[in-house]
């Protein structure tokens, strides 16, 4: 897949874990060990995905987050913080500084994964929903109405096979005023 994940994480043994985890996986994993340097070194990266420690030194993860969500450059890079403490609501902080994914430390290396792959696919997805809306911006209120006028449509189909040979006459041989009385005659 080649995909590229930055991994910011201060504490040495976790960033290896999850390097490893991520190249295993077949990944491209960067790894920033101080926070400070996380927008900077995303910027250059271009990650399809950031995985975010939230306890750092000098800088939170979530004033990282923050920071990410509101740079044009960088707010569509879906983010996975990952926390040590599951206090009650830190998930709701982390999510409203706009992570689009958590995961608890110690972490579960299958879910760890799972979360990161799922992430990625919805970054995906959703780039596919938005290319599509840009290509093809066609209003919902024409289907209804094609939708509506497709019955009698059928019953056409089936009158002009009974009275094929009324077909020909009208739109040369007749003028205007004519055509009204012809119609009708195709109705009969
Ligand atoms: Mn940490």
């Amino acid at each position: 897949m080649g995909q590229k994940i930055l991994v910011v994480e201060d504490n040495e043994l976790n960033l290896k874990l999850f390097c490893d985890l991520l190249g295993a996986h077949g990944y491209e994993a960067e790894a920033v060990r101080d926070g400070r340097e996380a927008l900077e070194r995303a910027r250059a990266f271009a990650p399809d995905l950031v995985v975010m420690d939230i306890q750092m030194p000098h800088i939170s993860g979530l004033e990282l987050i923050e920071q990410m969500k509101a740079d044009g450059e960088l707010r569509a890079t879906p983010i996975m913080a990952v926390t040590a403490y599951a206090a009650r609501g830190d998930e709701e902080r982390i999510r409203d500084a706009g992570a689009e994914g958590y995961v608890s430390k110690p972490i579960s290396v299958l879910k760890f994964v799972e979360a990161v792959r799922k992430l990625l696919e919805d970054a995906a997805a959703q780039a596919e929903d938005t290319t599509k809306g840009a290509e093809d911006p066609a209003p919902p209120e024409e289907d209804v109405a094609a939708e509506e006028d497709a019955p009698p449509s059928e019953s056409d189909y089936e009158e002009s096979d009974s009275a094929e040979s009324l077909d020909l006459p009208p739109a040369d041989a007749a003028p205007d005023e004519g055509s009204e009385q012809e119609e009708q005659d195709e109705g009969g």
